[in-house]
């Protein structure tokens, strides 16, 4: 029988998001606008030994998905290695390893990162305009992103998906082109509302496009119809065109639509803190319990303990929202 951890709203945890690092090329202004802050000391991040013992901890009790994340996760030079080993754990329970990715390195690595047992990939795109994505990321690279796309999918990467942070006054207008990419390439497109998360703090609900509003104005131009699937504790509602072509939309609205509900994550920094929510503002440190000689066990124990812990929601249209004080960047999106 599958194990399974639970919290204390009896929510099935069954999704881990690794965050490999805190460290980023990119820019983009919803993020990470100023860079990081001074990086914090090698020692003080998991090391992939760390990462894979305590995955597998993970994995037995429960978790089936895991995604690697970051900060930039293949600014780790062993981000391969890291997969491999990860890979290993779909013998013991382990349904689905995938990462999200700016895209940068993928034109030389893709091959290598489907060689080492990924299956699926997330790239990040947030406009199909040269300009604009400078604008949005902070570099001027576009034609470089797109190339990895093409990368992954030469790799045999399948799905891939396109994530795309609309923000108002940027690219809400570039929804449809966005739609009209997904079709022409047969990707899924994952729209994201803009949350609180941007460690310069200058979000604004103002600067929101609402997913009802991006669902419109796709619709508008290709008609749209729901996925029939259960959604269960996935972040996007999922459309397919209505005229049969390739491709898929999904809207991830996490702020004007909450699924706070049905939420199956933790969260996983580089520095192996746990956060039971992306809007936690309490970590909890798995490093130094297992740093500290602690027994499987324990470490067990204490996974447990943090689980039952995690929040009933997010509080970001509350009047008293205090955003956390770690960016997406540190906390891993
Ligand atoms: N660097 C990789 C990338 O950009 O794909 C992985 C890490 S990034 C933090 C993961 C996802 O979070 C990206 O798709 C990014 O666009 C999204 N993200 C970052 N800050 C966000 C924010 N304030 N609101 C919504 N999504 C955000
Ligand atoms: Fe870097 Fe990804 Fe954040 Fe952009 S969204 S700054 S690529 S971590």
């Amino acid at each position: 029988m599958t194990a399974t951890l639970k919290d204390s709203y009896g929510r099935a945890i069954r999704d881990l998001r690794v965050s490999l690092t805190d460290r980023c090329n990119f820019r983009c202004f919803y993020c990470l606008p100023h860079g990081e802050p001074p990086i914090a000391p090698k020692e003080e991040m998991l090391s992939y030994e760390e990462i894979e013992y305590v995955s597998e901890i993970f994995v037995s009790l429960g978790i089936q998905k895991i995604r690697l994340t970051g900060g930039e996760p293949m600014m780790r030079r062993d981000i391969e290695t890291i997969i491999e080993k990860l890979a290993r754990l779909k013998s013991k329970g382990l349904h689905d390893l995938a990462l999200t990715t700016n895209g940068y390195f993928l034109p030389d690595r893709a091959q290598g990162l489907k060689d080492a047992g990924l299956n699926r990939i997330t790239i990040s795109v947030d406009s199909l305009k040269r300009d604009t994505f400078k604008q949005m990321t902070g570099v001027d690279v576009l034609d470089r992103v797109l190339a990895g796309i093409a990368a992954a999918k030469e790799a045999g990467l399948d799905p891939i998906k396109i994530n795309a942070v609309i923000v108002r006054d940027h690219n809400e207008a570039e929804v449809t082109d966005f739609a009209a990419f997904a079709r022409e390439h047969d990707v899924k497109m994952r729209f994201i509302e803009f949350m609180p998360l941007d460690s310069g703090h200058d979000w604004s609900r103002d600067d929101v496009v609402s997913g009802r509003e991006i669902r419109e104005r796709i619709d508008a131009r290709f008609p749209l119809i729901p996925l029939d699937v259960a959604r269960g504790s996935e972040t996007s509602s999922r459309y397919r065109f209505a005229d049969g072509a390739p491709g898929e939309i999904g809207i991830i609205a996490s702020v004007t639509e909450p699924f706070c509900g049905a939420c199956s994550r933790i969260r996983l920094t580089a520095d192996g803190q746990i956060r039971t929510c992306l809007f936690s503002t309490v970590e909890h440190s798995l490093r130094d319990v297992i740093r500290t000689g602690a027994t499987r066990s324990e470490v067990v124990e204490f996974i447990e303990g943090v689980v039952m812990k995690k929040e009933p929601r997010h509080y970001i249209n509350d009047p008293q929202f205090v955003a956390p004080s770690r960016s997406m960047s540190f906390i891993g999106g």
